[in-house]
């Protein structure tokens, strides 16, 4: 059985007296809730990176960056890399955001060097694919996300793909309050896990594929009730701890 994942991404958003507010509000509301399963994870920007692993270490919320370089080091001004998020204490990564493919360029070759880097430097990535509104209306979805994985798996494989978790974000439904229904999600979950199976049963089998777009406290629990659907990567929603929180409550009593 697959252990249920609920991630924030906070993207850019915060600073140093909102963050901490926010942290104190989502341990108080998990200590609350005593989750008996669901693994909860939270992504601030790079800048705040350090001093909320500091806060979080000794809780059960794990840390991890928004996005790393696919370069491992060197001449790369402004750039973080993997193995700089890993130093500084995070064990996650988010590659292939939508974000960053469209307001920063990145292409699937970029993707998969970053999710490769995140394997080198010991750190999980949680890779991103998603289709935009054109692409589902002109039908492509399938093709797409299936781009978007493929190209992940060539360049890391099995071993590669096991460390790692998948995340549907379909683009029209981040940050436009219009999720995908239930029904629209577990059809994209079944298609990502029937490819992974294709490479490897027991990888695709335990694989968590992680739903992206609009999820809040009220449509959680219809999207978690999918038999692909095994958390979620939460954005707007998890800069609210209780409603945050109330996700991560509802997928560990459902997923
Ligand atoms: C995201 O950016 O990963 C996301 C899912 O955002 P939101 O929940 O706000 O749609």
């Amino acid at each position: 059985m697959r252990k249920p994942l609920v991630a924030g991404n906070w993207k850019m958003n915060g600073d140093s007296k909102s963050i901490s507010a926010l942290l104190d509000e989502i341990v108080a509301a998990l200590d609350k809730a005593a989750l008996r399963r669901c693994e909860v994870l939270v992504f601030p920007s790079f800048v705040y990176l350090g001093s909320v692993v500091a806060r979080l270490v000794d809780t059960e919320v794990g840390v991890g960056a928004q996005d790393v370089d696919a370069r491992e080091g060197g001449a790369v001004t402004g750039a973080v890399s993997a193995l700089m998020v890993k130093n500084i204490g995070c064990g996650y990564a988010i590659v292939g955001h939508s974000e960053r493919r469209t307001l920063f360029g990145e292409n699937d070759q970029m993707v998969a060097e970053k999710y490769a880097r995140c394997l080198a430097a010991g750190l999980t990535p949680i890779l991103c694919v998603g289709e935009t509104l054109d692409e589902r209306r002109a039908d492509k979805t399938i093709a797409v996300v299936t781009r978007q994985l493929e190209a992940v798996t060539a360049k890391v494989g099995v071993a590669g793909m096991s460390a790692g978790l998948v995340a549907y974000e379909p683009v029209w439904a981040i940050g436009t309050g219009e999720s995908a229904t239930p029904d629209q999600a577990e059809e994209v979950h079944r298609a990502l896990r029937d490819r992974l199976t294709a490479l490897d049963k027991p990888m695709a089998v335990a694989m968590r594929l992680l739903y992206g777009g609009s999820v809040n406290a009220e449509n959680a629990e219809s999207l978690f009730s999918m038999e692909n659907v095994d958390g979620a990567l939460v954005g707007g929603a998890s800069l609210q701890g209780q409603s945050f929180v109330d996700i991560c409550n509802v997928a560990d009593g459902i997923v």
